[in-house]
């Protein structure tokens, strides 16, 4: 039968030949749609006065968790990915072939953004991009701002050819989070038009008080500043270090440009309380999979808070 079959396509029945061809094409083409990049989801929110929320994955669970709780919400997700969290999972291929999995595994409809968290370098984004993301990250913005201009285009140029949206950091958000430390600089509206218009960025991210990790004292947003940013440059802002921030600042944020929030911490918090609890009521349970599992409903139950609270003033 098979060899049958095979004489069938020397014969010149091209009709199979071609269908095979287009659904096989049709399939990678779906598989390829679901990971986009976040030009259009930004610019969507940003339309509509809400924010996208980018959650910062550490494994398998985190992913599936998040991508779960977001397909019942019905609501466009950005998966971010530090290089610290790619290095622990095993590197930038396996984390974009994993999640692509989990995407047709699940059957997701939404749109999903597989997007590197503070990108150090050319080279990281480059990796991440051949590797499979459709979002990146380049945080210049430890150098001088001619110095974060030039990484960044060249970044821009490789990315834009494949698609990939670009975000970069002008100032520099401080605090402490995986590999990202040190102190704030806060970013100035020149410096930030500066950088949009010589490098054609898709987002960026404009430090403005906010911090990563933990607040030693309360947040303090240049709200003002961030709202003459979204007058003067035309594309989306992003808010690093939403953990710790109370709800209506985040809501005013919002109202003042911000269209992507970055939440690492608030989840890893939400989850290891919630495993901490389980662990010492059941100190007999050693299965990998009920104590990571026990965190689940922190998760997702945090998640759709952020999604509610995100669109709060949706139009
Ligand atoms: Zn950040």
């Amino acid at each position: 039968m098979h060899f049958e079959s095979k004489e069938r396509y020397r014969d010149g029945n091209f009709v199979s030949f071609l269908l095979t061809k287009y659904f096989a094409f049709a399939m990678i083409k779906m598989v390829i749609k679901m990971i986009v990049n976040m030009v259009e989801m930004l610019n969507a929110a940003k339309k509509g006065s809400y924010a996208i929320p980018h959650f910062n994955i550490n494994n398998l669970e985190w992913a599936k968790y998040i991508l779960e709780e977001m397909e019942t919400l019905k609501r466009p997700v950005i998966l971010g990915v530090s290089e610290g969290a790619a290095k622990y999972m095993g590197g930038f291929l396996v984390v974009a072939q994993m999640v692509k999995a989990l995407v047709t595994s699940l059957h997701l409809t939404i749109p999903v953004c597989l997007h590197v968290d503070h990108g150090s370098s050319y080279a990281v984004c480059k990796e991440a991009i051949d590797a499979g993301f459709s979002s990146v990250m380049i945080d210049a913005s430890r150098h001088p701002l001619d110095e974060n201009i030039a990484i960044t285009k060249e970044v821009v140029q490789y990315a834009h050819a494949k698609g990939v949206s670009v975000e970069a950091e002008v100032g520099h958000i401080g605090g402490k989070e995986d590999n990202v430390n040190g102190a704030c600089l806060n970013a100035t509206l020149e410096d930030a038009t500066s950088l949009y218009q010589a490098t054609g960025i898709d987002a960026i991210a404009p430090a403005l008080g906010s911090v990563h990790g933990l607040y030693q004292g309360e947040p303090n947003l240049d709200f003002s500043l961030m709202e003459q940013m979204k007058e003067a440059l035309p594309i989306p802002l992003v808010l690093h270090g939403g953990t710790g921030i109370d709800d209506e600042k985040i809501t005013k944020a919002i109202t003042c440009g911000i269209s992507k929030i970055n939440i690492n911490t608030e989840l890893q918090i939400v989850w290891s309380q919630q495993v901490r609890a389980f662990l010492e009521k059941n100190l007999e349970v050693y299965d990998p999979r009920k104590i990571i599992g026990s965190g689940e409903e922190a998760i997702k139950n945090r998640v759709r808070e952020i999604v509610t609270l995100y669109e709060k003033n949706r139009k």
